[in-house]
This record gives structure tokens, C-alpha cells and sequence, in this order.
């Protein structure tokens, strides 16, 4: 049984049904305690880390003792992380990865990290409706006619998805393709 209600996370609505967290019986390699839960995403480090705990990432302390990142593409430097760095902080070392095929970047909207909702197919974009629909094709910068080939065929956990994310201040979605 898990020990604890699971930590929430200001950037990522639903690490378990997203598949960030999944039950288990596993040692966090950080805390070394059996907690219930074990992590499920990338975390880039030297060392290499397979299991970590939610507590051990909400708190920081696992990306502190192994001075790692579950975002790779956390672009310290870039300019589309145009947000504070104490957002980039948060999103890089407290926050899980999700699971994607291209690099991973974090959606960022009015100057902060935005909240992820799930990778999504054909159904769950139908779900968000049009508007959220045409929000994610233009942040993703896909063309009409070719965004309208690859709408109907998009799998939450296929070849060809979104990384969908959500404006935590104004309620925009953006998000990004993820072909294999
Ligand atoms: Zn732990
Ligand atoms: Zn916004």
C-alpha cells in the first residue's frame, strides 16, 4: 500500500495517469524506502538512476543528491524559456519528466512554466475542442494541410502524439508534436 497521498505538482497535472508514476514494491535509490510509488520517466544524471520515488522528486532531493534533471531540453539559455529562472529551477529538478520520442521541452506561456496535460491522440484533442485544438497546432507549427493528415490518425501512445500543455494564468493551450 502506498504510505502517503502522492505529492501534486504545480507543472504536471496528472503524473499518474500520464504514466510518470506507477505503483510498485521498489526501493527509491534517493530516500532508499519502499513508498508505494516509483517513478517512471527520464532522469538525466552521471550516475545512472533508475528508481526514484515522487517524494524524492517534489522535494528536490533527488535531483540534489544526484545533481540530475528530468527535463532534458530545460534550454537554461534559450530563448523560448523566457521565464524566471526559479520556474526553470522548479520544472528541471521537481517536476517529472513525461514521456516523449523527440526532445522534451516544457511549454512555457505569460512568463511561466505551463502546466502538462497529458500526451493526447485523436480523441483527447477532439476532447479539448476547437479552439485548444488550433491553440496546439500553431504553438506546434504545423501547417494546416498537413496538421489535417495527422489529426485523425494521432495516438496518446503511438507514433505520432501531442505533449499537450495548458496557460496556467490565461488558459491557452500550446503543445508539441512527437513523431518516432
Ligand atoms: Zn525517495
Ligand atoms: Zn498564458
Amino acid at each position: 500500500m502506498p504510505d502517503s497521498e502522492l505529492p501534486t505538482f504545480r507543472y504536471f497535472r496528472d503524473p499518474v495517469a500520464a504514466g510518470a508514476f506507477a505503483p510498485g514494491d521498489v526501493v527509491c535509490q534517493c530516500c532508499e524506502r519502499s513508498r508505494g510509488w516509483i517513478y517512471q520517466g527520464s532522469f538525466y544524471s552521471e550516475e545512472e538512476i533508475d528508481d526514484l520515488c515522487p517524494w524524492c522528486i517534489a522535494d528536490g532531493s533527488a535531483a540534489a543528491r544526484f545533481d540530475g534533471e528530468f527535463t532534458a531540453d530545460i534550454g537554461w539559455d534559450l530563448p523560448r524559456w523566457d521565464v524566471p529562472h526559479d520556474v526553470i529551477d522548479v520544472i528541471a529538478h521537481r517536476t517529472p519528466g513525461f514521456p516523449t520520442w523527440q526532445d522534451r521541452r516544457w511549454w512555457t506561456h505569460c512568463d511561466d512554466g505551463a502546466e502538462f496535460v497529458g500526451m493526447a491522440g485523436t480523441d483527447e484533442m477532439i476532447a479539448l475542442g476547437d479552439d485548444a485544438i488550433e491553440q496546439v497546432r500553431t504553438t506546434a507549427e504545423v501547417p494546416v494541410d498537413q496538421w489535417a493528415e495527422l489529426l485523425p490518425i494521432l495516438r496518446a501512445d503511438g507514433d505520432a502524439s501531442v505533449a499537450v500543455f495548458r496557460c496556467l494564468h490565461c488558459g491557452a493551450y500550446g503543445g508539441y508534436l512527437d513523431l518516432s
